[in-house]
Parts: structure tokens; C-alpha cells; sequence
């Protein structure tokens, strides 16, 4: 171990500082949310429509629908296909468990498929081997920003008559070949949870969709079931974004693109350092990762860990335990072994601070300290 590490003894590096994006954002949100105060609209108004009109364009689909989280925009698009008692929904077991959860809230069962080694995304060759009579609908998720194979994912949902929900909670921007992620599927999911790529300063979400169905079953699941017309056609729930949460978005909105692309300038500069070192992500031709995580696998990760931690710089287990073994799913019979990738993956995997603002000396100081961490076996 290097000992001339006294410089560094001070430095602290969190996974996330949202305090820089908002210093370089702070007179266009101040411009932005002042005006809210004065009219009085708070929930549901014109920069919520506003939002989602920009949020369509952007992805070029016709619809978009704001909601209160990703996790709403999950549930209630399921919801609003047509998914519910009984049926089956195939998804990864390696994911935040708000995907499946959402499965839970309709009635249907997670029906799991283990992932690909090296994105760590579902693998599309063992769909087909999970789907039965039951199965209605795929939710494949872009983890960590990088896009599920889905010229696969479609074929074989199309060939079985099945929906394809997107979680796209940790994916905006991302692009799968000419298509930005999110507008591939019948719908696609958003969280605007703030540390999301595109964060708001609270929870909210979108659904966005060409299916005109969706697209007017959620404007009314969304809020109790009625238009503003309190003629309840059915049970609905209270899901909405507020006006404050969509100003702050779409002044973020015009920076994404940028903040997706330093996100990569980022990973581009981890990965020149330390590919020789441990398994860094890895971009499938064709598509456009935005890093929402940069996760390295190592079989040496406690070592990993210890060492950033001794110089102040945070890192996470993004999953420790794939769904398939939490307390939560064990009524779904699944056990150890069933998806060794997943299980693979949960005891290698660490992710890296990542975030438009950090800068190349963090980023370096944070690879060698991984380096030296490793090199002094
Ligand atoms: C964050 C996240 C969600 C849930 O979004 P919330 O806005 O927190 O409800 C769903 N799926 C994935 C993959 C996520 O990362």
C-alpha cells in the first residue's frame, strides 16, 4: 500500500452531490418555480402539461402522462394494459424491487428470467422458456442506463401476443439502435426520483406511449378514476405530479443530453483506468449508455470497499440480493441457484460515484485508489 496518502485523507467523494447540479441550474429554477406561487395552481397545471408535451417530443411518441413516482408509472400502466389477477409478468430478479412490486399491485405474479453476465440487463434468450398460457406482459428494465437487448424482447412478445412495459426509471436518454429508450415498447416507465438521471426536487414519474388506450386509461387511473369532471367511471388512485416538481424538470430537461454525455466522458475515463483491474461496464453495438451507474464486478470487492472508504469516498451494492431470495418474494417459491447470474452479480458487483458534475481528479483519485487498493495483494 501507498503511504504518501495524507492528501487525500481529507477528501470526501458521495455517490451523488445534487448541491453542484443545482448551483449551475439555481437562477433558472428560482425563474421558474417563482411564477407557481403567484397562480396559485399546485398539482396538475401548465407546467405539468407542459412537461409532458416535452416529455413526448423528446421520445417522439404521441403521449405522455405525468405521474406521482416511477413505481405509479409502473403500476398503473400495467394496469391501464390490461394486466391483472392471475396473470404473469416476466421480468429480471436483478432490478430495484419497485419493478416487481408493481407486478404485485394488480394481482399478477413476477415470473423471473435470469440476466446476461456482462450488462447485468434480462437476458432475451431465456424469455421464451418462462412464458405460459398466463403470461401477459415483459417489463424489461435499463439498468444502471444501459438498454435491454430489445429487437429480441419485441420479437418474441409480438410472436406471443404479449406487452412490453419499459422500466426506463434509471435510463432517461438512453438510445437502443435509432430509438430512445422508453418509446420501443407499448409503454415506457420514468422515475424522477432525485437521484435519477433526470431528477426533480421530490418523487414523480411519467408514462410515456403511442397506445391511445393507455394513454386514456392512466389520465383517469391517475385521479380516482375521473377527469376534472367528478364522473368517477371507475377506481382510480391519487397519482399525480405537481406543478413545482415539473418546472424544475423542464429546466433540467433542456440539460440532459449533456449531462448524459459527461456522464459518459466519466465512464469513458474510469474504464481507460481500470479495465485491467476489475470487470467494467460494457456498451452492447448499437446502443447509447447513460451511466446512470457505473458498476464495476470484482471477486475482490470487501478489499475494494474498505480502501475507498479509508480515503472518504462512498460506493454501493447495487443489488446485494437478487429479488428472487428477499423475505418479500419468498411466497413465489423461488431458491438459491435459480438465477446464478443474478446471484453472481450480487456478490461482485460495486458502483462507483457517478454524476454530470464530478470532476476528472475525483474520478481519477477514486480509480487509483482502487488500483493501489488491488495491485497490494
Ligand atoms: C427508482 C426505480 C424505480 C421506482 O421509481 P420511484 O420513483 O422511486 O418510485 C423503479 N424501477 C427502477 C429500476 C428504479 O431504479
Amino acid at each position: 500500500m501507498k503511504t504518501g496518502t495524507d492528501r487525500y485523507n481529507r477528501m470526501h467523494i458521495s455517490m451523488l452531490d445534487l448541491t453542484r447540479q443545482f448551483r449551475g441550474l439555481k437562477r433558472d429554477i428560482k425563474k421558474a418555480i417563482e411564477p407557481i406561487f403567484r397562480s396559485g395552481r399546485f398539482v396538475l397545471g401548465e407546467n405539468v402539461e407542459a412537461l409532458e408535451r416535452e416529455i413526448a417530443d423528446y421520445h417522439n411518441v404521441r403521449y405522455a402522462i405525468s405521474v406521482a413516482s416511477g413505481t405509479d408509472a409502473l403500476h398503473l400502466s400495467l394496469r391501464a394494459a390490461g394486466v391483472g389477477e392471475d396473470d404473469e409478468v416476466i421480468t429480471t430478479p436483478f432490478t430495484f424491487i419497485a419493478t416487481a412490486e408493481a407486478i404485485t399491485y394488480v394481482g399478477a405474479r413476477p415470473v423471473f428470467v435470469d440476466i446476461d453476465r456482462h450488462t447485468l440487463n434480462m437476458d432475451p434468450s431465456k424469455i421464451e422458456g418462462k412464458i405460459t398460457s398466463r403470461t401477459k406482459a415483459i417489463i424489461p428494465v435499463h439498468l444502471f442506463g444501459q438498454p435491454v437487448d430489445m429487437g429480441p424482447v419485441m420479437e418474441i412478445a409480438r410472436r406471443h401476443g404479449l406487452r412490453v412495459i419499459e422500466d426506463c426509471a434509471q435510463a432517461f436518454g438512453a438510445r437502443y439502435r435509432d430509438m430512445v429508450v422508453g418509446g420501443i415498447g407499448d409503454a415506457g416507465c420514468f422515475s424522477f426520483y432525485p437521484s435519477k438521471n433526470l431528477g426533480a426536487y421530490g418523487d414523480g414519474g411519467m408514462i410515456i406511449t403511442n397506445d391511445k388506450e393507455i394513454y386514456r386509461a392512466v389520465r383517469l387511473l391517475r385521479n380516482h378514476g375521473a377527469n376534472t369532471d367528478y364522473k368517477h367511471r371507475f377506481i382510480g388512485f391519487n397519482s399525480r405530479l405537481d406543478e413545482i416538481q415539473a418546472a424544475v424538470l423542464r429546466v433540467k430537461l433542456r440539460h440532459i443530453d449533456t449531462f448524459n454525455r459527461r456522464r459518459r466522458r466519466i465512464a469513458r475515463l474510469y474504464t481507460s483506468m481500470l479495465s485491467d483491474a476489475v470487470e467494467c461496464p460494457v456498451e452492447l453495438p448499437g446502443t447509447y449508455h447513460v451511466y446512470h451507474q457505473y458498476t464495476i464486478k470484482t471477486a475482490r470487492r470487501a478489499r475494494v470497499i474498505k480502501a475507498l472508504r479509508e480515503r472518504g469516498i462512498s460506493s454501493v451494492i447495487y443489488y446485494p440480493l437478487p429479488l428472487h431470495l428477499q423475505d418479500a418474494f419468498r411466497y413465489l417459491g423461488y431458491k438459491r441457484g435459480d438465477f446464478p447470474e443474478s446471484e453472481r452479480a450480487s456478490r461482485r458487483v460495486l458502483s462507483l460515484p457517478i454524476y454530470p458534475e464530478l470532476r476528472p481528479d475525483e474520478v481519477r483519485l477514486i480509480a487509483r485508489t482502487i488500483l493501489d487498493a488491488l495491485s497490494s495483494l
